[in-house]
């Protein structure tokens, strides 16, 4: 995978940026760095700012397995400027309907962690209930492949109405019938009638968007953990998205956007 900030990422970069794509973004480990635990991160400076001025430009949203109402406090300054859909396409605030059946779907599954509390509780594992999806978290758990091993098994007892897919650290849980990132994202570009879309993201979870990108899309993973990804460029770290942010705006700014 070539890095996006090398001679052929920056040409690739600077042609989306002419036909004022979509811009999707992850939250996690894409916008902001990744904390021990969930409820301590937010982007850092320089990303809340450029992302409120980017969307004055071109459409901007974040596509994040958090709940929309928990990610919007932890981006500054882009909180009233840029779309979220939230629980990893599930929670849709255009699709409320929609949302809470995903949401329902889930109550088997609930039982079922309720009355596993204690064995969630002794493998180190923390349930997070999001409403349209559930995360097994994992982060603190002594042995991490037993943990991740329970909360797969468990959550398999609720298939096939119910999906659960791994991530760093977390086992999702989702409604087999909910829309993915790469669903959401599609969506997204058709509403904004954008032929363009940059999306990038550093989890399993956003695999589906790079492998349903058309080829045309400008597609990136953060971080170069995952040599098999879908993704055409790849980012070393979190740390270069605002650098790729101020890119995206002053290629805007240089075309007069
Ligand atoms: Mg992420």
């Amino acid at each position: 995978m070539q890095h996006l900030l090398e001679p052929a990422g920056l040409a690739a970069l600077a042609e989306t940026m002419r036909h004022l794509p979509l811009v999707a973004l992850d939250f996690d480990g894409t916008l902001a760095p990744i904390a021990p635990r969930p409820e301590h991160v937010s982007v850092p400076p320089g990303i809340g700012w450029r992302l409120a001025r980017l969307a004055q430009c071109v459409p901007v949203a974040i596509v994040t397995g958090r709940r929309i109402a928990d990610l919007r406090p932890r981006i500054g300054a882009a909180a009233d400027h840029v779309e979220v859909i939230g629980n990893h396409g599930a929670e849709n605030a255009d699709d409320p309907a929609g949302s809470a059946v995903h949401a329902r779907t889930l109550e088997p599954l609930r039982a079922t962690l309720a009355d596993a509390a204690q064995a969630l509780d002794a493998a180190g594992i923390t349930v997070e209930d999001k409403g349209q999806s559930i995360a097994l978290h994992y982060r603190l758990a002594r042995d991490r492949a037993a943990a991740a091993d329970l909360a797969l098994r468990l959550c398999a007892s609720a298939a096939p109405a119910v999906r659960a897919f791994g991530g760093k650290a977390v086992v999702n849980a989702v409604s087999a019938h909910a829309p993915d990132k790469s669903d959401a994202v599609h969506a997204l570009a058709r509403r904004h009638g954008a032929t363009h879309v940059i999306f990038a993201g550093d989890d399993v979870n956003d695999e589906p968007v790079f492998a349903g990108a058309p080829p045309h899309w400008l597609t990136i993973r953060i971080g170069r953990d995952a040599p098999s990804s879908r993704a055409r460029f790849c980012l070393g770290a979190q740390g270069e998205m605002a650098d790729l942010l101020a890119r995206m705006l002053a290629l805007l700014t240089a075309s007069g956007a």
